[in-house]
């Protein structure tokens, strides 16, 4: 551990040693040359100015050490960090570099330190600077997903390296000097590969576990069909009956289960292909209003401004998503209440958006952040609606962010809620790869 006090013979007093060896020498030339009386005078006033100089040199050398100490801490904090640290400035001059950076990277702090990174990259790419230049330069990165807006800090993405195996998000911030100005950049990188190979071993087991239970399940469905055709009495339909929504509503969870676990794996498996969300939508809604008018709720599309929103998707899961809001909508309405459907675009940004708004129950404002977590299910709702698996809203946000769109909510309790989504339309916003969205 580096001291952290004054240094008696450091910079700060270095002037006071000479100044009093100077006050020496005059005082005892004084002494030497000058009647008794004005020696003394003389010897008084410059050891008094001596002493000025030396309250003045002890204070700053004060506020220096403790400066220094400061900074030794914060070095010592970023060295040791379980997250890697990579700070650089404008000309891409290594600045930082710990020692979690050395480790993800593979490249010795040594190395780097003081180098600029931004000639002969093509060539760099090629040697063990692969991953470093990768993280300093994501346009290089055979794969990287971006979790934020371009230009928007702290810039996060997600990196994959097959060779060898590692899963990294890299959080890029700012470093802007005392005038405001941009003065270089640090990267924060967190290696996640345990963290994704444990959700994954987990979602196998997931995955397993609903495939054993959706056989036995189709059969107990089977079986309760048959019994429908049966001569029954009253009591008894009732019984059969509450035996097949149970039995739906399994099977429904048990779906969304297997849904969770291939989205936490990474394959549940999007086609893209282009289409018009429009003829999507109206096909979605139309189904969805067959079956709300059993229960007295009006389900439609308000009429878009364009009949054609051309956009690069998978219909399926697209369609997957869209069912589930408006399921949501009417699952949690009042009776005679309504859900609309709506399309529109985002001003000046290459975006779609699509909104579903209910006049149902509302979401209290203290739910409002978890309601696209898994397994959540709000307090309000299950008074009165027994029947959910709080995965539905989890799913639809990983289509949406699959398909480089973003979901948000809004609600006045008691009066309803509107669910937003955007889809883009330039296919180039669409992310290169699968991967899970599980904690935005
Ligand atoms: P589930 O509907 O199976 O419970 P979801 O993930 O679809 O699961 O929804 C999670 C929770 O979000 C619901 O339990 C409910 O509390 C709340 N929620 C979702 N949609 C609505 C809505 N349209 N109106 C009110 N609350 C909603």
């Amino acid at each position: 551990m580096k001291k952290s006090g004054i240094a008696w013979f450091g910079s700060e007093l270095r002037i006071f040693w000479l100044s009093l060896l100077f006050v020496l020498v005059t005082v005892i030339i004084g002494f030497l040359n000058l009647p008794l009386f004005w020696a003394a005078v003389n010897a008084l006033l410059l050891l008094s100015l001596m002493a000025i100089v030396m309250a003045n040199a002890l204070q700053v050398g004060g506020a220096n050490a403790a400066s220094r100490a400061e900074r030794y801490q914060l070095e010592s904090i970023v060295k040791n960090l379980k997250d890697g640290v990579i700070a650089y400035d404008q000309s891409f001059k290594i600045l930082v570099f710990n020692k979690a950076a050395e480790e993800i990277c593979g490249v010795k702090s040594d190395e780097v330190l003081g180098q600029a990174f931004t000639l002969k990259i093509k060539e760099q790419m090629r040697s063990h600077y692969r991953i470093l230049l990768t993280i300093l330069f994501p346009a290089l990165a055979p794969v990287v997903i971006r979790r934020t807006e371009p230009g928007v800090y702290p810039q996060i993405a997600d990196f994959s390296f097959a060779e060898p195996p590692l899963e990294l998000r890299v959080y890029t911030h700012q470093i802007i000097d005392e005038d405001g100005q941009l003065a270089g950049f640090i990267k924060v990188i967190r290696d996640r590969t345990r963290e994704l190979t444990l959700l994954r071993s987990k979602s196998e087991f997931l995955t397993i576990a609903s495939h054993q239970l959706r056989t036995p399940l189709t059969g107990v469905s089977w079986a309760w069909e048959n019994l429908k055709t049966e001569p029954l009495t009253e009591t008894q339909t009732q019984l059969v009956q509450t035996g097949m929504d149970a039995t739906k509503q399994l099977i429904r969870i048990v779906e969304d289960m297997l849904d969770v676990a291939k989205i936490e794996e990474g394959r549940f498996g999007y086609e893209f292909r282009e289409l018009n969300l429009v003829e999507l939508i109206e096909e979605i809604v139309g189904e969805a209003s067959l079956l709300a008018r059993k229960q007295q709720i009006n389900v439609y599309l308000e009429r878009p401004k364009y009949t054609e929103y051309r956009i690069r998707g998978d219909a399926a899961k697209l369609g997957t998503a869209l069912g589930n809001l408006i399921d949501n909508g009417i699952k949690y309405n009042v009776p005679g209440g309504k859900v609309v459907v709506q399309i529109s675009e985002t001003p000046n940004q290459p975006y779609v958006q699509v909104s579903v708004k209910d006049t149902g129950a509302g979401i209290p404002e203290e739910d409002a952040k978890k309601l696209f977590t898994k397994f959540f299910r709000g307090e309000n709702v299950k008074k009165f609606q027994v029947n959910g698996s709080g995965l539905g809203l989890y799913i639809v946000k990983n289509i949406v962010r699959r398909h480089g769109g973003k979901i948000w909510a809004e609600s006045t309790p008691g009066r309803g809620s509107t669910f937003h989504f955007t889809l883009p339309t330039d296919p180039n916003l669409i992310p290169p790869k699968e991967t899970v969205y599980e904690e935005e």
